[in-house]
């Protein structure tokens, strides 16, 4: 037996994974275990076995589905698919041939030939149907398939509108509770001005504070109150483009976010040059600026640094916001644009924020046609550029 040839087993009983394992590892195969049908076609996709056994009872993806989808993979055109089943109903080899595999071995395995009954496989081994028997299963197991898929399909268009029922939900609650918790939260800003201001008589130094830190925490809920708000309102409405001056705007934000820089200790610089006119919607995108902005002071400790660049091309202009901070995950590069979604770690659990931001601005720069996207390691500082294309 060569050495390193390799077996793909796809099964989802874990009694017989080991019991094949070991038979086929004692004869120097190497053994590849998948338990269902999409991690065994995954698996395929980035090896090279040189046969694949597939039990036929398998959940999920069937072993006959698992072999259809395998059988179209080029890179295993000369690899020998064979079914493994304990199925003993009529028909079963007929369907498991008909829909691709080679050959087809019954359960009980028997242990001491199952290495070369396998071998005999790999080395050409190939049952085959006589073509009236394969058409007629061929046509069985094709109406059969798209039956499932016909299931399928009405079960996932009933989950889809539930779900969209239940986002519609979702976001009714969430734009009354944050008008409800508007109200009184405009109540307490009052009272907290009056008491600064001396209004209400004089304070004592500590509560001068008490009021101070009062005061920043209800700026804080209020500013994510509004970016609630603001989340259900860009999605539900349409853009007001107007024509506009995108460097413009990214200037004067640039000076805001300057002062803010200057405060955590963060060097800012720019390289903007200006842009023609451009037909976007002044406020959607001025959040959107700002708030990758804003993240990039954020997640920047002291010392660090945010580059902003801007560039007009033909047919686009080009936003980077560049910072040297504390760098995001590549497996989360997707997931931050969801709204809600914050990084879980403890470096990022110091910042307060409730993660719609990047969600807001994915959802404006799309509205615009363009695309925001990030480039980021972990330690290494993050990149966001977002392309807005012209016309
Ligand atoms: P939030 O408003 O809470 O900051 P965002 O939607 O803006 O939420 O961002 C989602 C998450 O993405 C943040 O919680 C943070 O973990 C991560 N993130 C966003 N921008 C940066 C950045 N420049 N550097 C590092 N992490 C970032």
């Amino acid at each position: 037996m060569p050495d390193g040839t390799t077996i793909l087993y796809i099964e989802d009983n874990p009694d017989n994974q080991r019991l094949v394992q070991r038979l086929l590892e004692a004869r120097n195969f190497q053994v590849l275990i998948a338990p269902d049908g999409p991690q065994g076609i995954a698996l395929a996709r980035e090896t090279t076995p040189d046969l694949i056994l597939v039990d036929i009872n398998i959940p999920g993806l069937d072993g006959f589905e698992t072999t259809t989808r395998l059988r179209s993979m080029a890179h295993l055109r000369g690899a020998p698919i064979v079914a493994l089943t304990a199925d003993s109903q009529e028909g079963t080899r007929e369907r498991s041939l008909a829909a691709g595999c080679d050959g087809f071995l019954t359960k009980p395995i028997d242990p001491r030939r199952l290495h070369e009954q396998l071998q005999e496989f790999i080395s050409g081994k190939r049952e085959e149907l006589p073509q009236t028997v394969e058409t007629t299963v061929l046509r069985e197991y094709t109406q059969k398939l798209v039956e499932r898929l016909e299931r399928q399909v009405r079960e996932a268009m009933v989950a889809n509108a539930e779900l969209q029922e239940l986002d519609r939900l979702k976001s009714q609650f969430l734009a009354l509770l944050s008008h409800e918790l508007r109200t009184p939260l405009t109540s307490i800003l009052g009272f907290v001005e009056l008491f600064e201001r001396g209004t209400l008589g004089p304070l004592t130094q500590s509560q001068k504070e008490a009021i101070t830190v009062i005061g920043r925490n209800v700026q804080t809920l209020v500013r994510h109150l509004n970016s609630l708000l603001y989340l259900q309102e860009v999605r539900s409405s349409q853009l007001r483009r107007v024509p506009m001056m995108p460097h413009e705007m990214l200037q004067r934000l640039m000076s805001e976010i300057r002062a803010r820089a200057q405060t955590t200790g963060v060097e800012v610089e720019d390289s903007i040059t200006p842009t023609r006119t451009y037909n976007g919607d002044m406020v959607a995108l001025e959040y959107a600026f700002r708030h990758l902005l804003d993240n990039a002071i954020k997640f920047t400790p002291g010392g660090g640094k945010v580059s902003v660049a801007m560039e007009d091309e033909e047919s686009r202009i080009i936003l980077r916001v560049q910072d040297t901070g504390i760098g995001i995950p590549a497996s989360l590069h997707e997931k931050i644009f969801l709204p809600f979604y914050q990084v879980d770690s403890s470096l990022a659990r110091n910042y307060t924020g409730v993660g719609i931001g990047l969600a807001i601005v994915k959802h404006v720069i799309e509205a615009h046609g363009g695309q925001v996207t990030v480039r980021s390691t972990p330690g290494g500082g993050s990149t966001f550029t977002v392309v807005l294309p012209r016309g």
